[in-house]
């Protein structure tokens, strides 16, 4: 039988890059839930920066809305087309009233990636 270990680990155990990286996925997580990004697509959106932060996403109709769609919600979107996408499953849960980006937070303008 096999056993699995979770390690837990605290901001002691991380490096400067490591915490910053955190931090940032931290608020990508907390804006995308803001503007009612659906989990499935901040959670993938997260993975890609944190993986490959260098890779653009593929173009799409929702290019410079700031949103960003995993490939399941890609595929949904083509079809059923965004705006019926964004009718249905962004705007019940948008907490913002303002579309991105917001100038209010301070983000996501001041945004720094590859973080230096
Ligand atoms: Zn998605």
């Amino acid at each position: 039988m096999k056993t699995h270990y979770i390690k837990s680990i605290t901001v002691e155990d991380m490096s400067e890059a490591e915490i910053r990286l955190l931090a940032l996925a931290m608020q990508w997580t907390e804006h995308g839930t803001l503007y009612g990004y659906p989990e499935c697509c901040r959670t993938a959106f997260c993975g890609m920066m944190l993986s490959t932060p260098q890779r653009q996403p593929k173009p799409g109709p929702w290019t410079g809305s700031g949103f960003i769609p995993c490939p399941d919600c890609r595929r949904l979107i083509a079809e059923i087309g965004l705006e019926k996408y964004v009718e249905k499953f962004i705007m019940p849960n948008r907490k913002f009233e303002k579309p991105f980006p917001i100038d209010a937070m301070g983000a996501p303008e001041n945004y720094k990636w590859p973080p230096t």
